[in-house]
């Protein structure tokens, strides 16, 4: 029963007796965790010295091919982890949220992060800068893995995903973690660890696991660590603060209670379907999870003519409720984590009570199993905010199946008590009118990291208010925490060090792996199109033959395309035109510059699929004579599917002169090219 930490390398069982951890929906024994006698210092050696440097081996996509093979391994084992979740009080539905959607968080920045990165060890951001009128002087962000390790802390509510979605950026990064779950839970997160580490996928010393305390933890970290915390925002000020990581300024990121609203539009009539899916986010938010969501709506804002229609329709809504047993698939609702939990929910409840509150809704539910003294159950509660502006609800966060409804008289006092949350995570606007939408948006945006605008056309799709998504920012202002999580590729740029680098467009090339305009080339006699991915080298450049523009390109081009805007073709409207005269057609001149550089034959080249960063700089009229250079930009490997053929994509910049010298297009092409040596073998 009792469970391990993963340090060092190996698994450590502290000989203390530990915290006895009871399930949420009999009052079992499941646990006894103590971290006692573990060597923090060790273990943030062991992530320092063998963790760090075996994952900084790997290039971003070959991180996101073991996030890849990590999420098919857990979701191949993923009924054993449902059958533990029911005992933390998740129902089935729940357990989705925690284990499907951790594991699909891994899916998500594994796929992420071979779209968005290069296939390599660091990441060149934005584009170069020219800091001078010459050109030799540029500017980049380079940013580079940081060298230390990721300190995790998690809440008790989500034991698998609150791990999953910290680790997938982390990992993808390239920094080593460790996780530390709550102690209500640590059970479920262990057994998903203890599977993470049986795969053997990940390199030695990519995760670590603390199940207790952290002992002495933070006083080894340095500035080349973080640490992310999700839990209570009284734990997490606590944390913040510690002198170890105030004095090494080691990045903290908090994600803490939030009191999150939906607010219903004042345009929404009771029988309209925006009127129902209020009631049914509402009814679904007090209800996951047993309401025991960072996300879950606290604060129900309302038009007050429609206060009494809304408290009937959420009254019907959570008398149907089934609260019992979470693993019979007829009960809707599980118990809290456990039986304090449900004493620290009620006793929120009487305090909210005592100022001001009334009850609207406290549901008389029987169990379908499960036990009631024992376990953590609690029905659904509906309060009632009389005099919205002193309320209570605005303040404190009862952690469990409860909201608060509050009237307001117009669409200025919804956003201003909306605001009175004082930085929410999340918050969802109701409504079919869209002024009104982005009147409560523009309203509410400075206090929130994320908000959902719902009506009949999303109501399908929409992933919900409670959904926190990888490629959406996590997290929000004020008492939410001020942190980010998720969000991308932003989520992946917390864990590298950004670091501005000044230097000469040749060196910067070098240093980035990547053509910049100035940059010296290098030419060959072979033509770029005839070479394979491999033998194809950053900076190497084609300078074309020269073309000379004719009257009659411009007239072809315009019946080829039936582009006969005055300026190509009209002598007097061109004359009076911002040009002065008859110009080329700009899709002309980026035809014409691929005929001068294409190489027509067969080759390794198989195809273009793309052009980005286009931008016609200069005229080119009749009898202008125009030349092409076009330049390797970057180069990055395809890992190929199953029977695809090996290839790279290679994104040429190409630079169109006229016969002054002066640049008249730049844009950058993008071409799929064949590998030489796996070609060879397929
Ligand atoms: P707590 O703040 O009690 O605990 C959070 C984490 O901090 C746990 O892992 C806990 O470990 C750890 N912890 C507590 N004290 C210390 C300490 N002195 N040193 C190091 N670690 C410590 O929160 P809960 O787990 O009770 O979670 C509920 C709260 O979390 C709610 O208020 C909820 O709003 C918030 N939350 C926020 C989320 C977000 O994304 N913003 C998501 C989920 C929850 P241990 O259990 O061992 O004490």
């Amino acid at each position: 029963m009792k469970i391990s930490s993963y340090a060092a390398g190996a698994w450590y069982q502290s000989p203390a007796e530990g915290t006895l951890v009871r399930d949420a929906v009999y009052g079992e024994p499941v646990a006894l965790v103590s971290s006692e006698g573990l060597n923090f210092k060790a273990m943030v050696e062991y992530a320092r010295k063998v963790g760090g440097p075996n994952l900084r081996r790997y290039t971003f996509h070959e991180r996101a091919a073991m996030l890849r093979a990590l999420a098919q391994y857990l979701q191949a084992r993923k009924e054993q982890f449902y059958a533990l979740s029911y005992k933390t009080g998740a129902t089935q539905y729940d357990s989705w949220f925690d284990i499907d959607g951790g594991i699909g968080t891994f899916f998500s920045y594994s796929s992420l992060a071979r779209r968005e990165l290069p296939n390599a060890r660091f990441l060149a951001e934005d584009d170069a800068l020219t800091l001078s009128k010459q050109g030799t002087f540029l500017g980049r962000h380079i940013l580079v893995p940081k060298e230390g390790v990721a300190v995790h802390i998690n809440a008790f509510n989500f034991p698998v995903w609150g791990m999953l979605e910290k680790l997938a950026p982390g990992l993808i990064a390239g920094v080593p973690a460790i996780v530390k779950p709550a102690t209500q839970t640590a059970y479920l997160t262990e057994a998903v660890f203890r599977a993470m580490l049986e795969s053997d996928i990940l390199p030695e010393g990519a995760i670590q696991l603390v199940c207790g305390g952290i002992g002495d933890l933070f006083d080894h970290l340095n500035e080349q660590d973080n640490v992310t915390f999700t839990g209570s925002a009284a734990t997490g000020r606590r944390l913040k603060v510690h002198p170890s990581l105030v004095a090494r300024s080691v990045p903290f990121n908090m994600e803490a209670d939030s009191l999150n609203c939906a607010i219903l539009g004042q345009s929404v009539e009771p029988g309209e379907p925006e009127f129902e899916l209020f009631v049914k986010e509402v009814a679904r938010e007090m209800t996951v999870k047993a309401g025991q969501k960072c996300t879950a709506i606290r604060r129900v804002i309302v038009p007050k003519d429609k206060s009494e229609a809304v408290l009937e329709a959420l009254q019907q809504a959570l008398a149907k409720v089934v609260l019992g047993d979470p693993s019979r698939q007829e009960v809707g609702m599980g118990p809290l984590v456990g039986a304090q939990q449900r004493q620290d929910v009620l006793a929120v409840v009487e305090q909210l009570k005592a100022q001001g509150c009334e009850v609207a809704y406290e549901g008389s539910h029987t169990l379908l199993g499960g036990d009631w003294e024992k376990g953590g159950f609690m029905a659904p509660t509906l309060l009632y905010s009389p005099r919205p502006w002193e309320s209570a609800a605005h303040d404190l966060e009862p952690f469990g199946p409860v909201a608060t409804l509050m009237p307001y008289e117009n669409l200025d006092e919804a956003i201003a008590l909306a605001r009175r949350g004082q930085g929410s995570l999340v918050g969802s606007i109701v409504t079919y009118n869209r002024q009104e939408a982005r009147t409560l948006f523009f309203g509410c945006a400075t206090h929130h990291g994320r908000m959902l605008i719902l009506n009949r056309e999303n109501a399908r799709e929409s992933t919900g208010h409670g959904s926190p998504l990888p490629l959406l920012l996590h997290g929000g202002p004020g008492r939410a925490g001020a942190g980010e999580e998720l969000g991308g590729v932003r989520g992946i740029k917390h864990y590298l060090q950004r670091c501005a680098v000044q230097a000469d467009p040749t060196t910067l090339m070098v240093l980035s792996e990547e053509y910049v305009r100035g940059a010296q080339v290098k030419e060959d006699l072979i033509h770029p199109f005839r070479k394979y991915f491999e033998d194809l080298e950053v900076g190497e450049s084609l300078l074309t033959h020269r073309r000379t523009v004719t009257e009659a390109d411009i007239v072809n081009f315009a019946n080829v395309t039936g582009d006969y805007f005055y300026a190509h073709i009209d002598e007097l409207g061109a004359r009076d035109s911002i040009f002065g005269k008859r110009v080329a057609h700009g899709y002309f001149l980026i035809s014409a510059a691929a005929g001068l550089f294409v190489s027509p034959a067969p080759g390794p080249v198989l195809a273009n699929y793309g052009l980005e960063n286009l931008r016609f700089i200069e005229p080119v009229g009749i009898g202008d004579t125009i030349q092409a250079r076009l330049t390797v930009k970057s180069k990055t490997a395809k890992d190929p599917r199953p029977g695809e053929r090996p290839t790279g994509v290679v994104t040429w910049a190409v630079e169109i002169t006229n016969q002054e010298g002066k640049t008249v297009a730049l844009y950058d092409i993008l071409t799929l090219v064949e590998r030489r040596e796996k070609a060879a073998q397929a």
